[in-house]
């Protein structure tokens, strides 16, 4: 029998342990991957996008692509993991399985940032990258701060390493990059 192995979230760390197991053990393994969208979109590409170089259909690297016989893609969204029995339920299925892999990255929480959600834009969503490019070419004089705005959740960590790098000054634009406040 082959091992079941249910991965949860197909961005950088759930397609590339997917994809290899599948390639490296072939016949030994049966590995399912869940993510709620139908395809992946690299990190940088959202640059091109957000600079008007590419499209977003160009960049898309569609999930149902990589499907092979040890490897099949399911577009669900996940609702409820039960790591002791393994047990997954999605809005459209429920799975169990030997090993599994909850890679389901980190929230943005645009909100933890003050004034970004009201007057600030961020690249690292496909939609930002798109809100951004449309306002870059009505965008004439002014200041602009590119913030890098990082939350981290707990309050030793917090003592320990401040958020780093936002600026005060007034602007016109702010463009922030920024990380989830999960870990
Ligand atoms: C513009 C940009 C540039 C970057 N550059 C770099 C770089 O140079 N170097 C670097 O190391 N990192 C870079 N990163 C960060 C890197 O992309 C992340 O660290 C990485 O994506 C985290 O991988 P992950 O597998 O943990 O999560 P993610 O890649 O975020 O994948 C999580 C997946 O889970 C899916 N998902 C979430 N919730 C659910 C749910 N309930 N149901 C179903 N599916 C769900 C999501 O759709 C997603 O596909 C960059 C990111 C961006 C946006």
């Amino acid at each position: 029998m082959p091992t079941s192995v249910l991965v949860l979230g197909a961005g950088f760390g759930g397609l590339e342990l997917s994809t290899r197991l599948a390639e490296e053990l072939g016949d030994q393994v049966e590995v399912t991957l869940v993510d709620r969208s139908d395809a992946f979109v690299f990190g940088f590409s959202k640059l091109d996008v957000m600079f008007g170089t590419e499209t977003v259909d160009a960049v898309r690297l569609r999930y149902a692509d990589i499907t092979t016989p040890h490897l099949r893609f399911r577009q669900e969204t996940v609702t409820s993991i039960d790591p002791e029995t393994r047990r997954v339920e999605t809005d459209l299925d429920a799975y169990e399985a030997d090993v599994l892999v909850v890679a389901l990255g980190a929230d943005y929480d645009l909100a933890a940032t003050p004034g970004l959600v009201e007057a600030g834009n961020e690249f690292y969503s496909v939609a930002g990258a798109e809100a951004v490019r449309d306002i870059l070419p009505t965008f004439r004089s002014g200041t602009v701060i590119v913030a890098c705005a990082a939350r981290r959740s707990s309050a030793r960590r917090r003592r320990a390493r401040p958020p780093c790098c936002w600026t005060t000054t007034c602007a016109n634009e702010v463009f922030a990059t920024t990380s989830g406040s999960g870990s």
